[in-house]
């Protein structure tokens, strides 16, 4: 094995390290050294590395072992990065590489610290997940729907597209909670939350929870005439649901109301502008008698036209 340092503990913290060590010559790309743990990672025996070039692991290995070393060496520090290694049964891993320059014998090699993140990378992308998720009913929650419609938004303005907003309230929700208690109010929320997601077709639309008993509907590339339908939809889907409600004043099931706000917007406009009239136009229909779908009219400011209720 080469010599690192001579001394006895370099020697067991390169057999016992959970990292990988790989020790490169810079001219040939060859690989000089591995320890355990790299033959773990990449399954070849130290043997089979000893032979191998560092393009069999790595196919863009020798630019980057160039680059990264005038790197290494201009700056005098180590870099760190993270690539992709083939296993020897050709699966990709991704590591995270840190590689500074050792002189052994005078002569300059190129040492790297190889750990297998891949492990790594799927926790942050559930919990990724898991932060854009609403934890009682699975949906979408505000966080989510805020950087969605900031997307959203903007292609829609690039492109002229409009875009429709639905808020949705549960009617009556604080009395079913009073009769039927909380727990049961948690599967209702969890009910309609599934209703409101299924009666969505497109994989662009987004469901989301926006507060306790209030959720939002992101239609993007959708117009009045299209969020109506959908509304239509919801509130259909729902009244086929049948969930009892005996404290409600109008209805023997739960029902709800809904606001609905559409545009194509400029740069003129915002998001939150959007949002905020379909929070109008649905306390209309809380004001109407709820159960009902108000669109927000711009000129009208919200009012009860007929034409543009829903009553179900
Ligand atoms: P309205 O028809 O005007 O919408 O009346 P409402 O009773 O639905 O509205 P209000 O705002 O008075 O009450 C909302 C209720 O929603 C009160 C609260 O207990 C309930 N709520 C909010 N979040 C949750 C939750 O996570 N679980 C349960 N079970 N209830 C919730
Ligand atoms: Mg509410
Ligand atoms: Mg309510």
């Amino acid at each position: 094995m080469l010599s690192l340092t001579g001394n006895e503990l370099s020697q067991k913290i390169f057999e016992f390290s959970n990292d990988g060590i790989l020790i490169l010559s810079i001219d040939e790309n060859r690989i000089i050294e591995v320890n355990p743990a790299v033959t773990k990672m990449l399954g070849f025996s130290r043997e089979d590395l000893l032979s191998m070039n560092i393009s069999n692991i790595q196919p863009r290995g020798v630019d980057l072992i160039k680059k990264y070393t005038e790197q290494v060496i201009t700056n005098r520090a180590e870099w760190t990065n993270e690539l992709t290694f083939k296993t020897k049964s050709d699966k990709l891993i991704l590591v995270e590489v840190s590689a500074s320059i050792i002189t052994i014998d005078n002569q300059n090699y190129l040492i790297s610290m190889v750990r297998d993140i891949g492990c790594r990378k799927q926790i942050e992308e559930q919990l990724r997940l898991f932060s854009f998720t609403d934890g009682l009913t699975g949906i979408a929650n505000r966080r989510k729907l805020d950087e969605y419609m900031d997307i959203e938004w903007r292609r829609a303005i690039r492109y002229e597209l409009p875009i429709s907003v639905i808020m949705i309230d549960i009617d009556y929700f604080k009395p079913y909670n009073d009769t039927y208690g909380h727990l049961q109010g948690d599967i209702c929320l969890k009910a309609v939350a599934s209703i409101i997601q299924k009666s969505l077709i497109r994989p662009g639309d987004l469901c989301a929870r926006y507060g306790g008993e209030e959720f939002i509907v992101l239609l993007s590339d959708t117009d009045e005439k299209g969020s109506l339908h959908i509304a239509n939809k919801i509130n259909c889907n729902l009244a086929n649901e049948k969930i009892k409600h005996c404290k409600s004043d109008i209805n023997t099931f739960v029902t709800v109301s809904m606001g609905l706000a559409s545009i194509v917007p400029t740069s003129k406009n915002t998001s939150s502008q959007l949002i905020s009239k379909a929070d109008q136009a649905l306390y209309q229909a809380k004001r109407e008698g709820r159960n009902k779908i108000i669109r927000f009219l711009e000129d009208e400011n919200y009012c009860p036209n007929k034409s543009a209720t829903s009553s179900l």
